[in-house]
């Protein structure tokens, strides 16, 4: 059960597609926030627009979430709770806060291109408010079904955000905002208010393009005599242009991410500590970060993304795996061993790009050999030690081949890295000839 003071926290996407960055945002501050006070966490399916919504993509909402990292404490889904909207509706309706309203789409462009003209704002008139029971009787009789507004104080409602400090949203310069639909059913405005009463929301994390809705909202939960919970409204994350993320687009999806091979922990990172004063780095868990991001951090300016920013923080990430974090990973990939991940981590920008580096410990490797080298690799092959080997067998033969060759630095050690890697750059020889063996080194060189 959950105690009457502890938070309760939300995030309530709506399942038309996979979610994007701008959506874990707010899947995060608000998983922040109730670890951080040790609270519960509600994932709120928004599902009652049956048009855009699929079952398909809540579930890959839920594998995305538990990819990040979040396990949610319970799951609604809107669609299920419509006898909750339809009970409030008639609170409502009896507290003479709902009215039906009978204009079409083309009646209402017009009074809103008249208004306009008038250089009035393109609010609602109310000309509902006034009809008469025949009126509507009419309207019915000619078969028109009604889509009803919630009739709003017009005052200035005040409220002090947790992220922005105190808010006030003037509710007399809105429209009284449409909460059913002709057709019967519901948009997000009531739902969402209703919901959060029945499940004892305490705090509402969410981006502040929602401001103004908190205006109307306020106003229904004190219309259907509900608790107003506190509300945090958060900067909105755009991409490297300055756009929002629009999950339409169907591009930088959390998937996509999770495709590419970046860290589940490095898109948290960016997705919730951009446009914050918390430094973008290296955290182990969402508890370190829930722990240090006081929502006083968050900006109030923009909070732009840095695809650059994300892959160098990606590549940090995994050169600080440590192996006990890397070897269910490694197996799954056919490989193992201690030394080769602390050895060759330092070189990979992804997780994965730990199968190409791999190869340099278990071959093939296709040596680099330039023809001005040859004399001098061939010598080298000769001069190899026997084994046993251990980390002074390099310094061991290039010493050797110093005072042999008289060769030294680049001149030295860069033709024996191109025979033994096929590569110009990469790990530290020294540990690598060790892994390597001496059989694999003899096979490499010339
Ligand atoms: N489904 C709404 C959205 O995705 C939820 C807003 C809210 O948190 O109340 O914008």
């Amino acid at each position: 059960m959950i105690s009457p003071d502890a938070v309760v926290v939300r995030w309530a996407p709506s399942p038309t597609g996979r979610i994007h960055l701008g959506n874990a945002r707010p899947a995060l501050l608000n998983w922040f926030y109730a670890r951080r006070h040790g609270g519960t966490y509600v994932l709120r399916m928004d599902d009652t627009d049956h048009a855009r919504s699929t079952r398909e993509s809540a579930d890959g909402i839920e594998v995305d979430l538990a990819w990040l990292g979040i396990t949610p404490d319970l799951l609604v889904r809107q669609s299920e709770r419509t006898a909750l909207y339809d009970a409030a509706v008639k609170t409502l309706i009896a507290a003479g806060r709902l009215y039906p309203c009978y204009e079409t789409e083309e009646e209402l462009d017009r009074k809103r291109a008249r208004a306009r003209l008038l250089n009035k704002p393109p609010i609602y008139d109310r000309a509902a408010l006034s009809l008469s029971d025949e009126d509507r009787a009419r309207f019915e009789a000619e078969g028109r079904k009604p889509h009803w507004r919630f009739k709003l104080d017009g005052r200035p409602v005040q409220f002090n955000d947790i992220i922005k400090g105190p808010q006030t949203v003037n509710t007399a310069s809105m429209s009284d905002p449409v909460l059913v639909r002709g057709d019967g059913s519901y948009l997000y405005t009531l739902p969402s208010v209703v919901d959060d009463i029945d499940l004892a929301i305490t705090h509402v994390i969410r981006g502040e393009d929602h401001v103004s809705n908190t205006g109307t909202q306020i106003e229904i939960f004190e219309a259907l005599g509900g608790t107003v919970p506190a509300f945090g409204h958060h900067n909105l994350l755009t991409d490297a242009e300055g756009q929002g993320f629009s999950k339409r687009l169907g591009s930088q999806s959390v998937s996509d991410f999770r495709d590419e091979g970046y860290e589940p922990i490095a898109i948290a990172i960016m997705a919730s500590l951009t446009g914050t004063s918390l430094p973008i780095e290296t955290y182990e868990t969402l508890d370190e970060i829930a722990n240090r991001l006081d929502f006083s951090m968050i900006s109030h300016g923009s909070a732009r993304f840095d695809p650059i920013e994300l892959d160098n923080l990606n590549a940090r990430l995994v050169h600080t795996l440590p192996y006990e974090g890397a070897v269910g990973r490694l197996s799954s990939l056919g490989l193992e061993g201690e030394a080769m991940w602390l050895l060759l981590r330092e070189n990979l920008r992804k997780f994965n790009d730990i199968q190409d580096w791999a190869k340099l410990v278990t071959g093939p490797v296709e040596p680099i050999i330039v023809d001005e080298d040859r004399d001098f690799l061939a010598l080298a092959k000769a001069l190899l030690p026997s084994e046993p080997w251990d980390e002074n067998t390099w310094s061991q033969w290039t010493d050797a081949l110093k005072t042999s060759t008289g060769r030294k630095g680049k001149a030295l050690f860069l033709p024996l890295r191109m025979a033994l890697t096929g590569r110009h750059d990469g790990p530290e020889l020294k540990s690598l000839l060790v892994l390597v063996g001496r059989t694999a080194c003899l096979d490499r060189l010339p």
